[in-house]
């Protein structure tokens, strides 16, 4: 190509020359713009070469508009701060990426669908695990690898379970005189049951049916019904609580009743059971009230749930148990539309049965469990990071798929990895995306990444955690000294999205909590607060109501509004890169030595962080 030729590719070029410069200087203050000007940062010796040919002395870069985007801070529309954090053009670009080519239901349509419910330590689980790594690396991501946490001794499957209502007909004329074994024919299936058992424990042998009776409440009652007791599914009365519409007490009750027959049927004492001491005697009384039952050879017990939902959680001790010491005897909790319809036939003077078949596959281990980390390494600080995650482990109740817990907020990590790289963004620091596991049984999998990767933490600029369910990414707890910061690295995204309800926009409102980091909503970023790095978790808003697939049954793709998570997808990208790319780190804030106020994790019980990580 010659000169002459070449005038106007030089305008070109010439016109190239300043934008370029621009790049260079703008790739100084923010993250450059991988796909024009990166060969210009990269290649500035290129354009600086390019340059020595043709360009003329550096002149003084005029600074291009930066976008002006609207923050909302306590929930007013303010200018975003203007702090450089990533370059205008990758921003624009991952918009577009994540408002026209948003993936994230593939992901979430996946996991739900081809995998389903993925426990801590099954199989589903480590598929899981495999398949979100090998998306990492088919997108191009760096690092990608399972991060072993810990093991679980044994490894629970929960198969395709069954159960159902039965009415016995009263046989008429010869049949009824004959007698005999009980027919098929006998029984006529009039219901399915919704239902769930806890996890590790073992299942049944096949469908056993057998009738249902009543929980005597009377040593008499119990002397007139035991001889009904054999092969019987024993119907506890409901416990309706007026005001308490969700599971807690319903787990760790069922929890209690299955340990303790395990421990009259092993003959293993109260205090090997992991019984609080203070408990012991409330939980030798409830053994002594059991007994008789497992004398007398019952099929299990059937409880009742509050509403038409069933949680799902596990027995205590999981994690150390072996399968062949795992609890065998079966309590069934169904919802209480059932047990009302079951109760009604009783009293209509039906001879009700009910048939379960549990089919759960335990296998001794142990088996090792991780965390899947991917990177998209930072081009000038790759030890500094920022963590964009959610737990992948769900609960495995039957019907559930782990959809909106967390099915949706891995879905939503996934996708900002994917958005971004399609996006060519070559953030300033190491942008970090982490799938959790052992969430749901205390935030093992966190926990343990904070302990062994403690020499890292004070590198780490936030870490966000979406564990909310499939609403938008609506908001920030913050500290004041953050708020700035936070504002100018969401502002890009609000007002792209919709709400197909309503029309609204999807905004991320930030929301100041003072000098402290507030300890909101019970999921992994609760082990980074502890250590006094900034953990997020979002704010969810929007339509859906969390607690109808909250450890339910419903907890199925059906609950998933694709709107709110391709903004949660765009968002938790656009947050990402630009504090990876802003100045500095987010401002940390005067953590109490542990023991005293909030944030000092030891300061609880184990219990309490157990049942307020189990709430999640
Ligand atoms: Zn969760």
């Amino acid at each position: 190509m010659t000169l002459a030729a070449d005038s106007s590719l030089l305008r070109v070029r010439a016109l190239q020359l300043p934008v370029a410069l621009f790049a260079a200087v703008a790739s100084l203050t923010a993250c450059a713009d991988s796909r024009s000007s990166e060969s210009a940062v990269q290649g500035r010796s290129e354009p600086a070469a390019t340059a020595t040919a043709t360009a003329p002395a550096p002149v003084a870069p005029t600074k291009l508009a930066a976008p002006t985007w609207t923050a909302y801070i306590r929930g007013e529309p303010v200018p975003a701060p203007q702090i450089e954090m990533g370059d205008p053009r990758t921003i624009k670009r991952i918009l577009d990426e994540g408002v026209h080519r948003n993936q994230v239901m593939a992901h979430l349509t996946h996991l739900t669908q081809e995998i389903g419910p993925r426990l801590t330590g099954s199989t589903r689980l480590e598929r899981a695990n495999e398949w979100a790594a090998s998306k990492f690396r088919e997108w191009g991501l760096s690092n990608v690898h399972q991060d072993k946490w810990g093991e679980v001794t044994a490894r629970f499957d929960r198969g395709p379970s069954s159960g159902a209502v039965y009415l016995k007909r009263a046989r008429r004329g010869s049949e009824g005189e004959a007698g005999g074994a009980e027919r098929d024919a006998d029984f006529r299936k009039v219901r399915d049951l919704q239902f769930s058992t806890l996890a590790w424990t073992h299942g049944t042998e096949g469908p056993v049916r057998g009738r249902v009776v009543r929980m005597p409440e009377s040593t008499e009652e119990f002397e007139a019904v035991k001889d009904q007791l054999n092969g019987a599914w024993v119907l506890r009365k409901a416990v309706i609580t007026p005001g308490r519409t969700d599971m807690r007490g319903v787990g760790s009750s069922m929890s209690d009743r299955v340990l303790a027959k395990h421990g009259e049927r092993t003959g293993t004492a109260t205090k090997d059971l992991g019984v609080r001491e203070a408990d012991e005697d409330a939980f030798d009384a409830l053994r002594a009230e059991l007994r008789p039952y497992l004398d007398a050879g019952i099929a299990g017990f059937v409880s009742s749930s509050r509403d038409d939902r069933v949680w799902t959680t596990s027995v205590r001790r999981w994690r150390e148990t072996k399968a062949e010491d795992a609890p065998r005897d079966i309590e069934v909790s169904i919802t209480l539309p059932d047990y009302d319809y079951i109760n009604s036939r009783i009293a209509d003077g039906e001879d009700v049965h009910l048939e379960f078949d549990l089919r759960h596959e335990f296998v001794t281990g142990p088996f090792a469990v991780y965390n899947t980390v991917a990177d998209i390494p930072g081009t000038e600080r790759p030890d500094e990071f920022v963590i964009i995650s959610g737990h992948l482990d769900s609960w495995d109740g039957p019907g559930s798929q782990g959809c909106t817990d967390n099915g949706t907020g891995s879905s939503v990590t996934m996708e900002a990895a994917r958005i971004l790289m399609a996006a060519g963004a070559k953030p300033k620091r190491t942008i970090r995306f982490i799938l959790w596991t052992g969430e749901e049984q205390g935030l093992l999998g966190a926990r343990s990444y904070v302990e062994r990767y403690a020499s890292t933490l004070d590198k780490i600029s936030a870490m966000f955690v979406d564990d909310g369910g499939t609403n938008s990414q609506g908001g920030l707890s913050c500290t004041d000294a953050m708020v700035d910061m936070l504002a100018a690295a969401t502002a890009p995204v609000n007002d792209k999205f919709f709400d197909s309800a309503d029309g609204k926009p999807l905004r991320v409102n930030i929301r100041p909590s003072g000098t402290r980091m507030q300890q909101s909503g019970g999921s992994d970023h609760a082990a980074f607060v502890a250590r006094g790095v900034p953990g997020f978790f979002w704010d969810e808003i929007g339509r859906a109501e969390y607690g109808r697939g909250w450890h339910t049954q419903f907890d199925t793709l059906e609950l998933a509004i694709p709107e709110y998570l391709k903004q949660a997808s765009t968002c938790s990208a656009i947050t990402a890169y630009n504090l990876a790319c802003a100045p500095g780190l987010l401002p940390r804030w005067q953590t109490e030595p542990a023991g005293e106020g909030e944030g000092g994790e030891r300061r609880r019980p184990r219990r309490d962080r157990e049942a307020e990580a189990a709430s999640n």
